[in-house]
């Protein structure tokens, strides 16, 4: 069908696409990033200072024509770009504002999305802003050191738990030139940072993170306070600015650290913190140390739901006012104490990578409870048991004036025939009249519910309760941890068909084998809502979801649960014509390699199937053609993708 006759024939009058935008909060979460197009497929914008859009289905659909089939994540790398330049314009605003006379650098945490494409992109887009990276490991920080040749003048700062090899590494990183600054997280770091300085002859750039008194809120509230994981107590810098002092390398010590936690989603605890930051910048400085950078950690957060509040997923202030605040209250803490303006670094992470990837993800069936049809009973009730002749009462009686006692009364009935099941006295057949009865009764109250204005309190979760199951080509747990596991709201929306009304309410389910596996809180017009709306689903037709703002976390702290793989990523950029090309294509894992990660010696599968085979179809259990199909089957599923890709032709 084309495009213009499918439009044509979905268009409602009582829908247009703006009401869809409404419906899923587009501009609110999107940013700018996301739209509708006229004939309802979502756009992406990768460059708000630019016209061009890529239509995302499209995209799929070319993907599709390569042999890349959902799901799939679609990284923007012209979206990682602008966010960048927007935090640096932000910045260079405030810092205009405030007369600020020193500089601000982002370092990138590469642990937000280390795929070596990412942190290459940020790396290159970052140079002429002159941004760096921040590292949390010694393997992260191997990595670093070899994609920053040549970035000698931009900073690498590293934190995390130190050992004597990481410290090694930082110190001959230093030799090679790089401007490289390891954070003093606990008191052991200090001994090895001076052994390793001595025994190469190197003045070390040293960095050191503060304990916050205050604790915070949140999700991440305990990343400061005193029982917070890293960081010295206020006496522990004092003790190390001594040690340095007595081997005249005050001026060694060139930076102060916090980190208040991720997705600070209220301002004043940004406030909170840098007004502390920046006193023990001044004391420090007051007494000597050499300090040049006051690094804020990270924190600036990711608007998930588009409410601009003070919710856990949402945030109370911009990019812009985070910037002004931080470079306000560094300044006039400066200004005070008559001291230079250090370099602000800001280690955003989330605020960077969230808006750059959009999963899209296939769905595959429906399980809807509201297509129970009323049973068509036996004449005489009589040989019905009590609760199933309840239940066909309650049925027959629903009525507009009688909604709520219908559904006291079905509801009763059904648990009373769901107990006689339990202790023997129903049959499966009457069972199963009890379900038909109960799900078609509840169907008919929802639909008369829908009609009223105000519907009663007993009825509200009717809707979520006869929601349809969308299964969905798609792990949870490899593609959505943060999903399952903090319960962080994503916008999920579907990608095409926005032109049509959405004429139903879905909970996501995954392909995993776990109940867990789904998604069922979603981005409401009212806030946070059970249900999705979603166009009706048949089967006829391909109907994509996609999950937006999942570039910060997910890829990396992605599981194999049910050995589902890395999905197909692609980096798709803008061209200077304003058409799209796919930059960098990285299939996702095979059957073979996610077994091999958990140790399967994947060269002996396929021996070990062959002897079976071979012993069937000497018993004349399989014929020799079937032992070949089933070999070469089993060999190409190996090679082949972990998750659901439609039926075979033929
Ligand atoms: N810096 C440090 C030390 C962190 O632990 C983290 C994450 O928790 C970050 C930076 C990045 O934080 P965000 O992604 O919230 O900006």
């Amino acid at each position: 069908m084309s495009n213009d006759r499918e439009s044509e024939n979905r268009q409602q009058d009582d829908w247009s696409v703006e009401d869809a935008s409404a419906l899923y909060r587009i501009p609110a979460w999107g940013k700018g990033y996301f739209e509708v197009s006229d004939s309802g497929h979502m756009l992406v914008r990768p460059d708000p200072d630019r016209e061009e859009r890529i239509d995302l289905l499209e995209v799929v659909e070319g993907l599709r024509a390569r042999d890349l089939n959902a799901p799939l994540v679609i990284r923007f790398s012209d979206i990682l770009a602008h966010r960048l330049r927007r935090l640096r314009d932000a910045f260079a605003d405030a810092i205009d504002e405030n007369d600020y006379r020193g500089k601000y650098a982002a370092v990138y945490p590469i642990k937000v999305n280390q795929q070596r494409l990412v942190v290459e992109e940020v790396y290159r887009y970052g140079a002429e802003l002159g941004f760096g990276l921040e590292v949390g490991s010694k393997p992260e920080l191997l990595a670093v050191m070899a994609l920053t040749e040549g970035g000698d003048n931009r900073l690498i700062v590293c934190n995390g738990f130190k050992d004597d090899s990481y410290i090694k590494a930082v110190i001959l990183a230093a030799k090679l030139g790089r401007t490289i600054i390891p954070v003093v997280e606990n008191t052991g770091e200090l001994e090895l940072i001076l052994k390793y300085a001595d025994r190469y002859g190197v003045r070390p750039r040293i960095g050191v993170r503060v304990k916050l008194a205050s604790e915070g809120a949140g999700r991440w509230r305990e990343s400061a306070g005193a029982k917070s994981k890293f960081g010295l107590f206020v006496s522990e810098i004092l003790e190390l600015l001594d040690t340095l002092a007595a081997r005249d390398m005050q001026d060694c010590l060139q930076l102060v650290h916090c980190h208040p936690g991720s997705q600070l989603h209220d301002i004043r605890r940004v406030k909170d913190t840098i007004s502390e930051l920046a006193h023990v910048y001044a004391e420090l400085a007051s007494l000597g140390a050499g300090l040049r950078y006051i690094d804020v950690g990270g924190g600036l957060g990711v608007d998930y739901d588009g409410s601009a509040t003070n919710l856990p997923s949402s945030m109370n202030y911009t990019v812009r006012e985070y910037a002004r605040d931080v470079v306000h209250r560094v300044a006039a803490v400066c200004n005070a104490r008559g001291l230079e303006h250090p370099t602000i670094v800001s280690e955003s992470g989330r605020a960077i990578a969230a808006y750059s990837s959009v999963l899209i993800f296939n769905v595959l069936g429906v399980a809807a409870l509201d297509q129970f049809k009323a049973p068509a009973l036996p004449a005489s009730g009589g040989e019905l048991s009590q609760p199933i002749r309840d239940m066909c009462d309650a049925y027959q009686k629903v009525t507009p004036d009688r909604l709520v006692e219908c559904y006291h009364d079905a509801r009763h009935a059904h648990t009373s025939a769901m107990q006689m099941f339990q202790l023997g006295f129903l049959t499966l057949r009457d069972r199963g009249l009890a379900e038909q009865l109960f799900w078609a009764t509840c169907a008919v109250i929802r639909d008369h519910a829908r009609q009223m204005e105000q519907v009663p309190e007993e009825l509200s979760a009717l809707e979520t309760i006869l929601s349809d199951i969308y299964f969905c080509n798609v792990s949870v747990f490899q593609s959505l941890p943060d999903s399952w596991a903090i319960e962080q709201l994503f916008p999920v929306a579907p990608i095409h068909r926005l032109q049509e009304k959405p004429g139903r309410r879905a909970v996501i389910a995954d392909i995993t084998c776990d109940s867990d596996g789904k998604i069922d809180r979603f981005i409401g017009v009212d806030g946070v809502q059970r249900t999705l709306p979603v166009h009706e689903f048949d089967g006829s037709e391909d109907y994509y979801l996609g999950a937006f703002l999942v570039g910060a976390y997910q890829e990396t702290l992605g599981d194999l649960h049910n050995l589902f793989g890395d999905t197909h990523v692609v980096h798709i950029r803008l061209d200077d014509d304003g058409g799209w090309w796919i930059e960098e294509t990285i299939r996702g894992e095979s059957a073979n390699e996610v077994l091999a990660q958990m140790k399967f010696d994947v060269a002996q599968l396929p021996p070990r199937l062959t002897r079976d085979c071979e012993r069937a179809v000497r018993d004349g259990r399989l014929s020799l053609a079937e032992s070949q199909e089933l070999r070469r089957f089993y060999e190409k599923e190996l090679s082949g993708y972990t998750y659901l890709e439609g039926e075979e032709p033929g």
